[in-house]
């Protein structure tokens, strides 16, 4: 669920036209909803605190956002008040947590190439646990921590190998991934761990994937990652948390329809049979997936004489790279949609680039230069994978909030683009 619709015939944000906002802000701009995050975010709460699972003390788990997916401040902070952590994976990530006021206690360092400055970073700023991917690493994690006089809480990242279906660039749980260490290798480090001054594991730790649309695979996965606490434990360990990871997809309009959050609540509960440990999350996707749109418009038709239509816009794959990166699908909505029989268009962006096609073949209803268009379900992966390609200026960001709005990274300049660069002295 989420919160644009139609009124009166075109499409709002909440209680702002998207029409209005355009013309204020200019197209293309990345339009976030504060209501459906809040929703999202609250919804997985109270299914996993309604399916029994625990966090910390006792309380509810931690849901740790994915900073990746969205690390748009406003929209930390927005996560943030609801007592959301953060999942993090470099010194950039860890930092836009803390300035959205995320204290480190609610942040996990992930990732499987953190440099020796990033891991002093986290540990000086008190983040609250390391996943740690491999052997090097941990050693490094070790070193860092004692030459600060510290130990380095840590959970060990565990690939479990399972398919988790989805699309190969986004398919991390299979052995042959850059991702985690097996069962075995999570035991022998996990033991080594805890004999280590640098070093204090407390948990273990897995994120199989993103976009999956099947609770089976997370199951399996699930399964598997219960029997290696069972197992640590057996032999001494004391293993205090057990970190899920992300993955859960959302409905991109023609896809498989996603669990719904009680059923893969309900799932763990079922898989873990009253494991006590404290349960923490990664999601990104499926709580700022569905909370965003990039609207952009129409600059022309151009129809091609054996009658392919192209509706040209002025979005290009430098602001939404997801279509030529993933071959993702996005709903394509006209923000004012006009009377008339569906036409076929191929919806291209401006960049000198084949890959620049947002879709083809694709029936909508009949656009004329000047229309805005909104790509559904762009809050995640949208605007943080955008860039400057092609010299065009990086998307702004607004985020609406009932009939508010504010723009929450404003449209840089040319001369703000240009300044980026300096010329070598000899030129
Ligand atoms: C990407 C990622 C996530 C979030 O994945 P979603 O599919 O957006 O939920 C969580 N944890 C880790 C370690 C990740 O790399």
């Amino acid at each position: 669920m989420n919160h644009f619709d139609l009124r009166d015939g075109e499409l709002w944000c909440e209680d702002v036209s998207l029409t209005a906002l355009a013309e204020a802000v200019g197209a293309p701009v990345y339009v976030y909803s504060s209501a459906t995050l809040e929703r999202h975010y609250t919804v997985l709460r109270d299914a996993l605190v309604g399916a029994g699972l625990k966090g910390e003390h006792g309380g509810p788990p931690l849901i740790a956002f994915a900073v990746k997916a969205n690390s748009n401040v406003a929209v930390l902070k927005t996560l943030a008040r609801l007592g959301a952590g953060a999942d993090t994976v470099s010194e950039g990530e860890i930092r836009r947590a803390l300035a959205a006021g995320i204290p480190g206690e609610r942040i996990v360092f992930s990732g499987v190439g953190k440099t020796a400055e990033e891991l002093a970073f986290a540990l000086k700023n008190g983040v609250s646990e390391i996943n740690v991917e491999s052997e090097p690493e941990m050693h490094l994690a070790s070193q860092v921590a004692q030459s600060l006089g510290t130990r380095a809480t840590i959970a060990i990242r565990v690939n479990p190998d399972v398919s988790a279906g989805g699309h190969a660039k986004i398919s991390t749980g299979k052995a042959d991934n850059k991702f985690g260490v097996s069962f075995s290798e999570a035991e022998r480090l996990y033991a080594q761990a805890a004999n280590n001054a640098g070093l204090k594991p407390v948990g273990v730790t897995c994120h199989i994937g993103s976009q999956i649309t099947d609770l089976a695979p997370m199951a399996e996965a699930f399964a598997k990652m219960r029997g290696l606490v069972e197992r640590l434990r057996a032999e001494g360990l004391g293993v205090e948390r057990l970190d899920l990871g992300g993955g859960l997809g959302v409905p991109y309009f023609n896809q498989p329809t996603p669990p719904s959050p009680e059923d893969y609540a309900r799932m763990i509960a079922k898989t873990m049979g009253g494991l006590d440990v404290a349960y923490s999350f990664e999601p990104g996707r499926m709580i700022c997936a569905n909370a965003g749109v990039l609207l952009a418009r129409v600059l022309h038709i151009h129809e091609r004489p054996e009658g392919r239509k192209f509706a040209v816009l002025d979005a290009g794959m430098n602001d939404l790279i997801r279509p030529a990166m993933y071959d993702a699908y996005h709903d394509i909505r006209p923000v004012k949609p006009r009377a008339g029989e569906p036409v076929v268009y191929d919806v291209v962006g401006p960049i000198c680039e084949t890959g620049d096609t947002f879709t083809r073949d694709r029936a909508l209803p009949p656009l004329a230069a000047g229309d805005l268009v909104a790509f559904m379900s762009a809050g995640a992966y949208g605007a943080v994978m955008s860039s400057e390609y092609n010299s065009r200026l990086l998307v702004p960001e607004v985020l609406v909030k009932g009939a508010h709005w504010a723009v929450v990274r404003p449209r840089p300049t040319y001369e703000d683009m240009l300044a980026k660069e300096a010329p070598a002295p000899w030129l």
